[in-house]
């Protein structure tokens, strides 16, 4: 079987190459070449998925039996265009999903989100209404549209919360630029005994900070290549990929401060717009229906195994980079 992975040089597509890595025949697709640290050696192409005939040759050679489409921007941050959320994720989409058409390629795995979710202070089922706030979350939504209304088309569009962590076989992890994300910016900074920055703190929940469903990268990784065989059986599927419970905000930098054993200055900003509340998921279908559980989503085990990579990056003069306010 041939897989392509678009958006190969990302978090996700980095830590799935890995994952993966020798267990199939695997293509890579992204506009950035791959990070030095990825394993990605061979079957690189380089190229923009809004660019439909360069996309059109590329894929025409492979041939690929599944398309993992994890090529985004994908970061909650009302600071970055939305005319960038258009691009990278709605037009590249639609450019596959002719590709896919013209070359008679019929089935696609695509990573989309929690944002697309209306807020709810229940567990999200996938039946829950939809209605994303942020640019992120409506780019998205309308991206698994481009998907679904597609009837030769198998999708298997699985809806990932907070990913985090890193992986330990061929360490690889989460490195954006800027870091954005809760976890590696609250490790990054209190390995280095700076102040942490949480965004809100009059929410109504139990602390008044955000709550979170945080999904170890293992996992994400798993319930991908557990789709691929899926897939194959000409079904489609919308999945909620998450570890079923919440945590705070609050709750990671207390987390954090245990297993590093110091103290961590927390300072509370204003919200941050396009922030929901809420975002835990009821995980009962992906556990169903492809046999798929959450092993490694426990917060302290993400958090060591973000600390990890963390220290990796260090040691190898990665510096991570981050804004030290956003709002
Ligand atoms: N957050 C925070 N400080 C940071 C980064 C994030 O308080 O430096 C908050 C953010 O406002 C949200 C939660 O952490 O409530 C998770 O945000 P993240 O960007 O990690 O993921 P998202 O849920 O937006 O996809």
């Amino acid at each position: 079987m041939k897989i392509l992975i678009t958006g190969c040089s990302g978090y996700i597509g980095s830590s799935l190459s890995n994952y993966l890595n020798k267990t199939k025949k695997l293509f890579f697709l992204d506009k950035d070449f791959p990070k030095k640290f990825t394993k990605i050696k061979k079957n690189f192409f380089k190229c923009n998925l809004n660019n439909f005939k360069k996309t059109k040759a590329i894929i025409e050679k492979i041939k690929p039996d599944v398309i993992v489409h994890l090529a985004a921007k994908s970061t909650v941050n009302e600071k970055i265009k939305k005319s960038d959320y258009f691009s990278n994720n709605i037009i590249a989409t639609k450019n596959l999903i002719k590709v896919m058409n013209n070359l008679n390629i019929r089935n696609i795995i695509f990573s989309s989100t929690a944002a697309v979710y209306d807020k709810s202070g229940k567990l999200l089922k996938e039946n829950h209404r939809l209605k994303p706030i942020s640019n992120y979350g409506k780019s998205k939504l309308l991206a698994e549209k481009e998907i679904i209304g597609n009837k030769k088309i198998n999708f298997i569009i699985l809806r990932f919360f907070n990913v985090a962590g890193s992986i330990n076989k061929n360490l690889i992890g989460e490195f954006h630029d800027p870091e954005t994300h809760l976890i590696p910016v609250s490790v990054f900074r209190a390995l280095n005994n700076d102040s942490i920055n949480i965004f809100g703190s009059n929410y109504k929940t139990t602390d008044g900070t955000c709550i979170r469903d945080y999904v170890h990268v293992k996992d994400i990784c798993s319930a991908i290549k557990k789709s691929i065989y899926y897939i194959k059986k000409n079904r489609s599927l919308i999945l909620n990929i998450g570890s079923g419970s919440g945590t705070s905000n609050k709750k990671v930098i207390s987390s954090l401060s245990k297993i590093i054993r110091k103290k961590i200055e927390t300072i509370f900003l204003n919200k941050r717009k396009g922030d929901q509340p809420i975002l835990v998921c009821n995980i009962d279908k992906a556990k169903k229906s492809l046999n798929w559980k959450p092993k490694f989503s426990k917060i302290d085990n993400i958090l060591k195994d973000e600390i990890k990579w963390s220290k990796f990056l260090t040691k190898n003069k990665l510096e991570r980079k981050y804004l030290s306010v956003q709002k």
